[in-house]
This record gives structure tokens, C-alpha cells and sequence, in this order.
């Protein structure tokens, strides 16, 4: 009855069914392609500076941006207006416990809010903070606390393709050796669900269990990072044995008691806004408890509308059905499948959050040093009015010389925001994705014109090394006549 839910055609193609129907829409717009040209040189080549009024579909990113249920909206007109003691953050409350089974709850703003009063509570100067991965406000909040991270994937995670199914796993000999080497100095274990910045790669729950003994014997808290814990449970059901026949909500609450500290986004984890920090230590709550309401607000709202806190709740219950939260993974399946049929590089196994498109295999032609992740999203933006995110060397940073650190990928990530988008819009992506596959030599590289000293991906701007978006305009055009 457990076993995962699938729809078979008789077709015997492999479709993913959607299990929900559309009640509220928003019209979209796709300007021509000229229009498309103006708007990515504005942008200064650089989607984050896109107007969504440009965008065909937003594929930038999961945060803030899944589909609300019509069960999250109703709830959040009956929201309990109070600046302490609100029925709304009860229900949040009671909502965490049965579903990551934690009885102690800090409400905060989102994830990176979270992190901030982890990281003060715990990191000091010198600290070493073992993972299996950073994601990138992780990574700030532990050093703007004097701390460092070691990251400890397994092997092979970083490979572009793969066929294991845990990437996100932790190597447990070097988690021992770590803690063998650094002592006192480790404060906390960070496991990351869904590993966000690999390509939305789960772990296994046999893997989270050895961390669990490991920190057990050191003593050490560990911490579970649970934005993306859906989309891992669904994983961990449909590729760890032992877990085949379990429902969803027993996966959630066997990871959950893993953890010492569970803490989440909630724009993506719920489909709503705000976040939480949770734990069955009333020890970890304490220590804890008063940075809420110095940085976020008083401890029954964590600087969350109350509306938000309502949809949490009931957003947190639906994480457990399979439906919902198998939603993006499935498309993400079907859209990596029909790219690889075309032979363009893509990462997998397919993962939780989005499609990642390997860029340095789609344009082996544009040096790293020339941004080719950042390019192929330009260029993806410009033929087919669909925005992705760089996932490379733009979002990395210079060394004190001043040269470029070059990352480990260069991705560009094509997110899944659950329930959103429909099939066709899915072909659409793939089609165009193939086209401009088929013309890629006429894609060149970037390089900076305005560039931040810090994060510098959100706001830099770039420009086209030749004038190669108007030839693939040019070429755009002549294949497709008069088409958008
Ligand atoms: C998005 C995200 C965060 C940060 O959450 P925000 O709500 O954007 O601050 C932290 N960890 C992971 C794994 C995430 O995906």
C-alpha cells in the first residue's frame, strides 16, 4: 500500500502524472526574441537582473516560489493575530512535532536566519565545522563567526554523471578522522538534505545513521539542515531498500531523530515562507532561545506574518504525502531523461530541485575562465525566454591576487518549483535546450563589466566576449521564422 505511487500509460511511455489540479493561474509573457536580446544585455548578462516581466517561466530557483495548496490559503485566513501566545504559532508548533517529531520550536524569518543563530550559538574562532556540503549562506554564517568547514562527500559525488544514488552521503572515515584530529574544536556535525549546491543529491538514511552512532561517541550535536528533507525522504523510499514499503511521514520522523537541531527554510520545505530551528534538547533550546527575539522577533513569531505561520503548518503536513513532494523530483526525471536522449550533459542521477545542464560539456569550445555556465544560461534565456541560474565560476570568488577561483562545475541550473509548471512547458524546455544544442558552437563566453567584491552572482554585470548573441538571434530566427 506504501509501495511508491505510479500511474502506468499504456502507451508504456514513462509520463508523470500530475496529481493536482490548477485553480489559481498567472498569465505568463514571452516576448520575441529581439526583445529577449535588449532585455539579457540590460540584465548585463546576468539572470538575477531579469524583470519576471521578460521571463517566459522563472526556473531561477525553488525559494519562495513553490505552489501554495488551496488547504495553505484557507488556513491563512483564519490566522491568529497576537505578538505572543498566537494559536497560529501553536498550530505551527504541533505541526513540527508530529511531523519532524521535535517538541521545541524557534520561529525565524528563513533559513539563513536559522543559521545566523546556530552558528552564534555555537561556532567560535577556530571551530571546524565537518559536512557532507556547504550551501553558500551555511558557509558565510559559520565564517563571519571565525569557524571553517571541511566538507566530506563520499567519492565520486562530484562527478558530473553517476549512477549512485546517494551523492549527498557523508564518507564516515573521514568524519572520524577529522574528529580525531581536531578534538574540542568540532562543535557540530552538519548533514545537508537534498544537498542543494551537488545537484539536489539525497543521502541515505543507513549513511545518516552512522553519522548519528559517530556523533553519539564523540559527544558532538549533530545538525540536520531539512529545507529540501521532502525530496530526500522521497529518495531514500524509492532507492533505499530497507524503506520501499514505508510511508513518507515514518521516513521524515526516522531522519528527524537522527538530529539533535533540525532547522529549515520554509520557502521551500513547506511552500510557504519563514523557517524554524527545532530539537528534543531543552539544553540546545536554551542556549538558543534568546537570540530569537534580539534578531528575529518574540518567540511565538520569529519575524513571520502569522498568515505565513499558518501556511507552514499545514504545509509541513503535506510534506508527507508523496504526491506533493515527489512532484518536482518526477519532472526533473522526465525532463534529464529526455536530455540525455539528445546526448546534452546533464547531472545525474537526476536529483531534487532542478535540472542541472553541465555546461562545460555543452560548450567544450568557451575557457572556464570565460564563464561557460554563465553564458549557456544567457544564452538559454535568449532563445527561449526561460531563466535559469549560473551555478559556477560567476558564483565563486577572485583569490587575493585577484585571479579567479574556478569551481568545481559549471552548472546551470534549471529549478523546479513544486507544482508550477505544466508538461508542455517541460517540453518546451527540452526542445529549445536541444536546438540550442545543435547550434551551440555559436555560443561564446562572458566576462565582468561591474563586478561586487561579495556575492558578486546577484548583481554583477557581464558582457558577450564577440557579438555572438546576435548571430544566435540571427540564427534563431532563421530556423523557427516568425515563432516567439
Ligand atoms: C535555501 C537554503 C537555505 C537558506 O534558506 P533561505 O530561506 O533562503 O534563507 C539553507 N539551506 C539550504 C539547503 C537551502 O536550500
Amino acid at each position: 500500500m506504501n509501495a511508491t505511487q505510479t500511474v502506468r500509460f499504456f502507451s508504456g511511455e514513462n509520463i508523470p502524472l500530475e496529481m493536482h489540479k490548477v485553480r489559481v493561474v498567472q498569465k505568463l509573457f514571452l516576448p520575441p526574441v529581439e526583445e529577449r536580446l535588449e532585455a539579457i544585455r540590460r540584465a548585463g548578462f546576468n539572470t538575477f537582473l531579469l524583470s519576471t516581466r521578460e521571463v517566459y517561466l522563472d526556473m531561477l530557483t525553488d525559494s519562495g516560489t513553490n505552489a501554495m495548496s488551496d488547504a495553505q490559503m484557507g488556513a491563512m485566513m483564519q490566522a491568529d493575530d497576537a505578538y505572543a501566545g498566537s494559536q497560529s504559532f501553536a498550530r505551527m508548533q504541533k505541526a513540527i512535532e508530529d511531523v519532524l517529531g521535535k517538541r521545541h520550536v524557534l520561529p525565524v524569518h528563513q533559513g539563513r536566519a536559522a543559521e545566523n543563530i546556530i552558528a552564534q550559538s555555537y561556532v567560535k574562532p577556530g571551530n571546524v565545522v565537518p559536512m557532507n556540503y556547504h550551501f553558500t549562506t551555511t558557509l558565510a554564517h559559520i565564517q563571519v563567526n571565525g569557524g571553517k568547514i571541511v566538507e566530506l562527500l563520499c567519492d565520486g559525488a562530484l562527478d558530473i554523471t553517476s549512477d549512485n544514488p546517494f551523492k549527498g552521503n557523508m564518507d564516515i572515515a573521514k568524519l572520524r578522522a577529522v574528529i580525531a584530529r581536531e578534538g574540542q574544536n568540532v562543535p557540530l556535525i552538519r548533514m545537508e538534505a537534498s544537498t542543494n549546491l551537488i545537484g539536489g543529491q539525497p543521502f541515505s538514511l543507513a549513511n545518516l545513521r552512522q553519522v548519528r552512532q559517530v556523533a553519539s561517541e564523540a559527544g558532538i550535536p549533530l545538525v540536520l539542515d531539512a529545507s529540501l528533507i521532502g525530496e530526500n525522504a522521497f529518495f531514500i523510499k524509492q532507492r533505499e531498500d530497507e524503506f520501499k514499503q514505508a510511508s513518507i511521514a515514518d521516513i521524515l520522523l526516522e531522519m528527524c531523530a537522527q538530529a539533535d537541531i533540525v532547522y529549515f527554510s520554509s520557502r521551500k520545505v513547506s511552500s510557504s515562507r519563514g523557517g524554524a530551528i527545532c530539537t528534543n534538547r531543552g539544553e540546545l533550546f536554551d542556549a538558543m532561545k534568546a537570540l530569537v527575539p534580539l534578531y528575529e522577533g518574540f518567540l511565538t513569531y520569529g519575524g513571520m506574518s502569522v498568515r505565513e505561520i499558518e501556511a507552514m503548518a499545514v504545509g509541513l503536513r503535506e510534506t508527507t504525502d508523496e504526491a506533493v513532494i515527489g512532484q518536482s523530483p518526477s519532472f526533473i526525471r522526465y525532463l534529464v531523461e529526455r536530455l540525455q536522449a539528445h546526448r546534452i550533459p546533464v547531472v545525474t542521477p537526476a536529483g531534487g530541485l532542478g535540472c542541472h545542464v553541465d555546461a562545460m560539456g555543452f560548450l567544450p569550445h568557451v575557457p572556464q575562465q570565460q564563464y561557460p555556465a554563465g553564458a549557456l544560461a544567457a544564452a538559454f534565456y535568449l532563445i527561449s525566454g526561460v531563466r535559469g541560474m549560473e551555478r559556477g565560476t560567476v558564483s565563486s570568488i577572485r583569490d587575493e591576487n585577484g585571479n579567479d577561483v574556478l569551481a568545481d562545475a559549471e552548472l546551470l541550473r534549471l529549478a523546479f518549483p513544486r507544482r508550477v509548471f505544466t508538461l508542455s512547458q517541460v517540453n518546451y524546455v527540452e526542445d529549445r535546450l536541444h536546438w540550442l544544442h545543435t547550434r551551440r558552437e555559436l555560443v561564446g563566453g562572458l566576462r565582468f563589466v561591474e563586478e561586487p567584491a561579495v556575492l558578486r552572482f546577484f548583481m554583477g554585470r557581464l558582457e558577450a566576449t564577440s557579438d555572438w548573441p546576435q548571430r544566435l538571434m540571427t540564427a534563431f530566427r532563421a530556423d523557427f521564422g516568425d515563432s516567439l
